[in-house]
């Protein structure tokens, strides 16, 4: 473990909000690290899945964590992960892991699992995290903290977007529903629920492209004297 102070950027915000995109290009521009948590909250959704485990059903998955092996690696100053050696891979993507996700982040000793795993990652160096929790419960002593949202109806247009260029098919209305029960499950959990962190900047990208997200992130970033 090294020594050099390190800084964290968090990117708090609902699903499709871009906030993958602004982390990960802002993350880009800086030389920093860009972590993805909802990938870990999936990862484990993933194994959950795999092993036959019913997502519903907490002493289960609970029962899980203790047997995985989870390691983690900086991929050009992105972080990859393996599950008892395994990477999930575009799996993580999957409509199945998806509806049952936030079932699974829903679960507190799943969430202290994640926390910690997520804390380490300053061992990798100074980085730009997101999530749904990371300036209100995994780093809230960082002084960069963002929130991005945008109109759910934006939203939904733009992940269905992703998914007909992924998976061939993207229907807004579907597309919606889903997130929109995400969001509420998300928001109404008793842990760690997805909320504005306190001293956050709201940015509001419905009207915004995600180069004008990241500009504003950095002028920030810039006038604190972190970057030059
Ligand atoms: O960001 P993404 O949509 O991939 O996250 C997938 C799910 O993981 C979210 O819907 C949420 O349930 C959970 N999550 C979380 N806390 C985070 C990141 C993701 O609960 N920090």
């Amino acid at each position: 473990m090294s020594n050099k102070p390190v800084t964290v950027v968090a990117v708090d915000g609902p699903a499709a909000s871009g906030k993958s995109t602004v982390a990960r290009q802002t993350a880009q521009a800086l030389g920093w690290v860009y972590v993805d948590s909802g990938a870990l909250y999936r990862g484990m959704t993933w194994k959950v899945l795999r092993e036959g485990v019913d997502p519903t059903k907490p002493a289960e998955v609970i029962a899980l964590l203790p047997r995985l092996t989870w390691e983690f690696f900086d991929e050009q100053h992105a972080i990859r992960f393996t599950i008892d050696g395994e990477d999930p891979g575009q799996q993580i993507r999957s409509e199945l892991v998806r509806e049952a996700v936030s079932d699974i982040a829903a679960i507190p000793e799943v969430r202290t699992f994640i926390v910690g795993e997520l804390r380490k990652m300053t061992d990798f160096g100074s980085l730009v995290m997101e999530g749904r929790d990371i300036g209100s419960v995994v780093f809230p002593d960082t002084p960069f903290k963002f929130y991005l949202d945008a109109d759910p109806v934006e939203r939904a247009r733009r992940r269905a977007a992703e998914l007909a260029q992924a998976e061939g098919r993207g229907d807004v209305d579907q597309v919606l529903h889903s997130l929109t029960r995400r969001d509420q499950k998300d928001s109404g959990r008793k842990t760690a629920p997805l909320q504005i962190p306190l001293g956050a900047r709201v940015i509001d990208s419905t009207k915004l492209g995600i180069a004008e997200v990241v500009a504003l992130m950095l002028a920030d970033l810039r006038q604190a004297k972190v970057v030059t």
